[in-house]
């Protein structure tokens, strides 16, 4: 789950990392109020959106730049009219764009230098990992390719906690001295601490400024969490913006189905990820692309699969389905007679191949070759190459 730069603010001012203050609006009619917190003169006003590259993002109205620093709070004003409800473009959006539907007010700071400073997960090591460069505020990915040797990586135990000697390895590395130096090891360790905490799966802040009068402050805020963990965290879950999120992901979620959006046209429905994922791959190997991923579970229940149809279905670039069930806790004859009943019951015209596989799966079969006498979309895949290969045709 991933949150919203305002609010991510607001926990790293819990921890004790330094950012701007800063206000929130979702109406206009909260632009004054939000306004009124600010002595005249320069404001920065900020999209926010869940995703990055806002600065150098463009509206599709035209209207350039999804952070603006305004001079006044007139000028302040009158970018927030120009972003809110209206749709950003960035690098990270995809060419569709995200519908700003919260704007931020934000102190200016007079930035002397800017650096980039996060803590990811390394799934090889099994630690939280420390990534620092000198190179802020541009995007990370170009450093890594350009300049990888301006990028240094601290790994932590997470038994032992960050220590003090890392703390000054990382604040020498981005050549912090003196009370800078202070600053950071209080920054560094109030992040790790929210990482660690919160269980989050990334906290990033990019740019990490020095101001004119040398102060160390957060100017952009980016906090994932593993949703494996959001039950231990009831404050967070709170903090979920599902205008952010697909809406079939939102759907899928209360179904507690694994279902992730992807552009292509044909749509599958699979238990396991495993399978749901070498599923994927045996369609694009026959030349067709993958409406989704979705995992139903080991054990899913007859409403999951009928609400996994329904959710596949909302989606208008499917041409075809692909069901590639192995039953191993399921029954192969109960998933055929669900399968048909959710056929019947959305009157389905796609082309749909099942292939069943495992416990009672000859059953199954007979279930779905039964039914396929007046159900003309309906066939049936006797292997997953043959399925993938029937359903590849069919949605042609
Ligand atoms: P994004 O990464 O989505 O483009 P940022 O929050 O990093 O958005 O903002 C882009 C740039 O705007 C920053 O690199 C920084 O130079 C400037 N900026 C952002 N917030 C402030 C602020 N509070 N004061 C001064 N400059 C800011
Ligand atoms: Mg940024």
């Amino acid at each position: 789950m991933n949150i919203h730069e305002y609010q991510a603010k607001e926990l790293f001012a819990e921890y004790g990392v330094a950012t701007p203050k800063g206000f929130p609006a979702k109406i206009p009619a909260e632009f004054d109020v939000a306004l009124a917190n600010f002595p005249e003169g320069v404001v920065v006003v900020k999209s926010q959106i869940h995703a990055g590259g806002r600065g150098k993002g463009t509206f599709t109205n035209g209207y350039q730049g999804g952070v603006k620093v305004a001079k006044t709070k007139a000028d302040a004003r009158a970018a927030a009219e120009a972003m809110l409800g209206n749709t950003l473009v960035t690098k990270q959006t995809g060419p569709a764009g995200r519908k700003v539907q919260t704007v931020y007010f934000d102190t200016a700071s007079a930035i002397k230098k800017e650096y980039y400073l996060a803590i990811l997960l390394d799934r090889a090591t099994a630690q939280p990992v420390i990534v620092a460069s000198t190179e802020g505020g541009m995007s990370i990915e170009e450093v890594a390719a350009n300049t990888p040797e301006k990028i240094v990586k601290v790994r932590v135990d997470p038994a032992l906690g960050l220590q003090d000697y890392q703390k000054r390895q990382l604040a020498f590395a981005l050549g912090f001295k003196g009370d800078l130096l202070k600053q950071f090891g209080k920054l560094i360790a109030g992040l790790y601490n929210l990482f660690w905490e919160k269980d989050c799966s990334m906290v990033e802040i990019n740019p990490l400024a020095t101001t004119n009068d040398d102060h160390l402050i957060a100017l952009d805020a980016k906090v994932g969490f593993d949703d494996n963990a959001l039950f231990r965290h009831p404050e967070i879950v709170a903090l979920r913006d599902l205008n952010e999120e697909d809406p079939k992901e939102v759907e899928a979620s209360k179904f507690g189905l694994n279902y992730i959006a992807l552009d292509g046209s044909i749509a599958c429905l699979v238990n396991g990820a495993g399978l749901a994922m070498s599923t994927m791959d045996i369609i694009k190997h026959f030349g067709g692309n993958p409406a989704n991923f979705l995992d139903v579970g080991g054990g899913a229940s007859k409403e999951a699969v009928s609400a996994a149809f329904k959710i596949i279905l909302s989606d208008k670039n499917v041409k075809g389905i692909l069901v590639n069930i192995f039953g191993g806790i399921m029954d192969c004859d109960v998933i055929a007679q669900g399968i048909v009943a959710a056929v019947r019951e959305t009157g389905l015209q796609l082309p749909l191949v099942v292939r069943l596989e495992g416990n009672n799966a000859a059953n199954g079969k007979k279930t779905l070759d039964a039914a396929a006498a007046d159900l003309p979309s309906l066939v049936s895949g006797d292997s997953m190459a043959d399925a993938a290969q029937k359903i590849v045709k069919l949605a042609a």
